[in-house]
């Protein structure tokens, strides 16, 4: 019997991230008001540069940088020194110390698995001569403190982390096992979705997750489901 390779996304498929990324935002925005005092700008002028400077970022940094946590970081000490400047206020050395505290937090833990993850990947495990596999864009380092202290880490044959794009994985996946064994699993369309769908692989989508940035339509037809608890039934009518 041929193998099945079952490929997942990490962030929004399997643990919950987007929602630390908002909880970041807020305090970010919370210690530049509270340092300006009687003097604080409106909390849409905060937002609105912090947004403007880290979309900035996304579409003008390198692969390689792109999602690392430095992006987070100069985004938010360059909002703070923008609305600084702005203002005609001195930035203050304890104000960035507090911002890349709040900042770092994102990366550490804990970090929540998604209801019924672990019960879907105990079950796709058991089968016979299936592989699992996570495909992930991120920082090694914090991609694998996820994976260790969720103990995700024991489903899986093998973790990739990548820089930026996951075509050229599950193409070398296809060319290995056939095009028509391989199926990522993911919540992003931009991201998981229309690489997998450009590889010629399979896919199942299983949106969750707010990110605006990672939206983007669809290059064709694709199996949706809505609960991570119904990946099994999605897969055995996706793959067989
Ligand atoms: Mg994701």
């Amino acid at each position: 019997m041929e193998k099945k390779i079952f490929v997942f996304d990490l962030d929004d498929t399997l643990i919950d991230t987007d929602y630390k990324f908002e909880l970041t935002f807020c305090d970010c925005i919370k210690t530049i008001l509270l340092s300006f005092e009687t003097r604080a700008p409106q909390i849409d002028e905060v937002l609105d540069a912090a947004r403007a400077l880290d979309n900035h970022k996304l579409a003008t940094y390198p692969v390689e940088t792109r999602y690392q946590p430095q992006r987070l970081y100069d985004t938010w000490l360059e909002t703070y020194a923008l609305l600084c400047e702005k203002h005609g206020l001195k930035p203050k050395a304890h104000v960035k110390q507090q911002l890349k505290g709040l900042i770092g937090q994102n990366f550490d833990a804990p970090w929540y698995i998604i209801p019924g993850a672990e019960e879907t990947l105990e079950k796709l495990k058991d089968l016979p001569d299936v592989e699992l596999h996570v495909l992930t864009v991120g920082d090694v380092q914090v991609q694998q403190r996820k994976l260790q202290s969720t103990q995700l880490i024991r489903f899986f044959k093998h973790v990739q982390v990548t820089t930026a794009d996951k075509q050229a994985y599950l193409e070398q996946l296809a060319k290995e096992f056939g095009a028509g064994n391989v199926t990522m699993i993911g919540n992003s369309l931009k991201s998981d979705i229309n690489p997998a769908l450009r590889a010629g692989v399979n896919v199942v989508h299983i949106p969750r997750g707010n990110w605006h940035h990672a939206y983007e339509e669809p290059e064709t037809e694709f199996t949706t489901v809505r609960d991570i608890r119904d990946l099994v039934k999605a897969l055995e009518q996706t793959t067989n």
